[in-house]
């Protein structure tokens, strides 16, 4: 038997490749398109005919090639782009499996002219089917120009496969959009069949956004802008008003490489959620940088996929980046610290690392905001009306038995402050004189009522405020405490939690209620899991009491947190706003008062 296994020739070789690379006009603009952005041009022009089936004409004014360069860039695996493996991890260019060339010489007739910017005069190619006709030295301005004629002229299988012409300029538009918007800084312009598509000037991204989509595209966008040390996220999210019925304009970038990636968008989608009308689309163009040893691009050959070494950081990233800008600017109901001059931090929210505003996606409801507390109650008010802050240097100056370092500075020389004088003892209560005497309110057993409350509020009403976290955090449960935490769902949900199952076992903590401490989730999720586990039918008869309470427990100020005076403050309004300010939830006192013939009868 002789042997039958034969090398096949190049030209069959690169036509099984280009079947890979170049499935319609469109994919062949696509890899011009690129090289021209890969040789550095400022300037690009396109001119089609019949939807690129007959021509698609590319001119640049790029590094352009020597004379030698231009022979070998139609030769398979022949790319200025990489030498070596390692390139391979550190890719920046478009290109770099040096196909496309020999791809789009195998299967239409290709004319190239190229010069270099420092020679006199070009080069031109003239290539068939893979058949080379001719090249010689012409003149001809610097930068390459391609012209591809009769694309599939010898694959009449490809050929009859193509859409419509409409269909198939559809496509051409779509990728000419993406390299335009990946490159605002390269002035670009698109032909089809003499009618002039794009004209668009080099410019910034908002300005190449607004030229490719139309003037209205102006006022929709959201500005999105995140560094981290993983990767940098810039570009633009559409106003939910604007969005829209039909699947928009959504774009990705990675980069400066469009890419598709179902779980970025989802992330994206995610962060959108409940701002968008029912059945409708955002928009978003969004542009990742990162480098490029963390991706891996040559999953496909048209080089729209793309891995990420750690994926779910980088879902994290855009979905808070998404989040965070919406609410920021104001798309959504929203706490914005820069903007909200008379909204006072909750207090265990002074240590915690604040990276990402919080964004009140849920409801319009902020216990904090001034106008939306209830009026104080009048007896409380008048508790202090004659007491002035002249009586506060008496006070702190009652040297024994009182440290000093235990005793805030009182009062601070805020104008603004009014009239009600507040003072921290042992770093555990405050003392505050009132009308009839004074009271001493234990300054954890006064947060936890404020918070059972609000969390009782959020439980049966309004769901709470929601703290986005930037870098979601991953909690591995037991089986039995992960049923409980499903079961549980809607609590969670309700007092602030963004939690999502990531497996049978494993929930991921997108943010948390704003009083919670960074560090503290699992910690408030596990004893809520204990609480119900030890006494069921508790639970099940007073189930959102006793989450309330469990929440309250653990995110209340303990004793030995210093306090400032605005602090103070809003511990001791808040409390009287209470239903039932006298007690925790434990049913403990919240505070003691000593009338003024008390202490004159101790003083006799
Ligand atoms: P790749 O882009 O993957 O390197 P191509 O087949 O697309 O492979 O191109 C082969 C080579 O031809 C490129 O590496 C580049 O050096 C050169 N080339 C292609 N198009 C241009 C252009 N418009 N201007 C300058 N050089 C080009
Ligand atoms: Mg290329």
């Amino acid at each position: 038997m002789p042997d039958i296994i034969q090398l096949l020739p190049d030209s069959v070789a690169n036509q099984i490749a280009a079947g890979e690379v170049i499935q319609r006009p469109a994919s062949a603009l696509k890899e011009l398109l690129e090289n021209a952005v890969d040789a550095g041009a400022t300037s690009i022009q396109v001119i089609i005919k019949d939807s690129g089936k007959s021509l698609i004409q590319i001119l640049d004014n790029g590094c352009g090639m020597s004379m030698t360069d231009a022979r070998l860039s139609f030769e398979r695996h022949a790319t200025s782009k990489i030498r070596n493996a390692e390139d391979l991890f550190a890719i920046r260019t478009m290109g770099f499996r040096g196909e496309a060339l020999a791809s789009i010489a195998a299967i239409a007739q290709v004319e190239m002219k190229t010069r270099k910017h420092d020679e006199e005069t070009g080069t031109l190619i003239e290539i068939e089917g893979a058949r080379f006709i001719r090249q010689e030295t012409v003149t001809c301005p610097p930068g390459t120009s391609f012209s591809i004629r009769n694309l599939f002229f010898n694959v009449p299988a490809r050929r009859n496969f193509l859409k419509s012409n409409t269909v198939e300029a559809r496509h051409i538009i779509e990728e000419f959009e993406r390299v335009a918007l990946a490159n605002p800084q390269v002035a670009m312009s698109l032909h089809q069949n003499g009618l002039e598509v794009f004209k668009l000037q080099a410019g910034n991204l908002r300005q190449r956004i607004v030229s490719v989509f139309g003037t209205p595209y102006n006022e929709r966008l959201v500005p999105v802008e995140e560094s981290t040390s993983l990767l940098n996220i810039s570009g633009f999210a559409g106003k939910p008003e604007f969005a829209r019925k039909t699947r928009g304009e959504q774009f990705f970038f990675v980069n400066h490489r469009f890419v598709k990636d179902p779980y970025l968008h989802h992330a994206v989608t995610g962060a959108f959620e409940e701002l968008l009308p029912r059945d409708s689309y955002a928009s978003y163009f969004l542009y990742l940088d990162i480098d490029p040893g963390r991706i891996d691009i040559n999953i496909h050959p048209t080089k729209t996929e793309i891995k990420f070494d750690d994926d779910r950081s980088v879902y994290a990233i855009v979905r808070a980046a998404v989040k965070r800008s919406l609410g920021q600017f104001s798309v959504a109901p929203v706490l914005d610290f820069e903007r909200e001059t008379n909204f006072d931090l909750p207090y265990s929210m002074r240590n915690a690392p604040v990276q990402v505003p919080t964004i009140d996606i849920d409801s319009s409801y902020n216990p904090f905001r001034r106008e939306t507390m209830p009026q104080r109650p009048d007896g409380w008010q008048r508790l202090y009306d004659v007491v002035k802050p002249d009586v506060a240097p008496l006070l702190s100056s009652s040297q024994p038995p009182v440290e000093e370092s235990q005793l805030s500075a009182l009062p601070e020389e805020t104008p603004d402050v009014d009239e009600q004088v507040l003072v921290q003892i042992h770093l555990r209560y405050i003392l505050s004189p009132v009308k009839s005497g004074l009271i001493l309110i234990d300054q954890q057993a006064a947060h936890e009522r404020i918070l059972y409350e609000r969390y009782l509020d959020n439980l049966k009403k309004k769901p709470g405020a929601i703290q986005q976290k930037l870098f979601p955090l991953t909690l591995d449960f037991n089986a039995t405490d992960a049923a409980v935490l499903r079961e549980l769902g809607d609590d969670f949900k309700m007092l602030g939690f963004d939690l999502s199952e990531f497996s049978a076992q494993t929930f991921v903590v997108q943010g948390t209620p704003p009083d919670l401490a960074e560090g503290q989730e699992k910690e408030i999720i596990e004893s809520i899991l204990e609480q119900y586990k030890i006494n069921k039918d508790e639970f099940r008869n007073h189930r959102q009491e006793t989450v309330a309470k469990v929440m309250a427990k653990k995110t209340a100020l303990k004793p030995g947190q210093k306090l400032s005076r605005q602090e103070m403050k809003h511990l001791v309004d808040e409390l009287f706003f209470c239903q039932k300010p006298s007690a925790s939830p434990d049913g403990k006192p919240v505070m003691v008062s000593l009338s003024l013939e008390e202490l004159a009868g101790k003083f006799r």
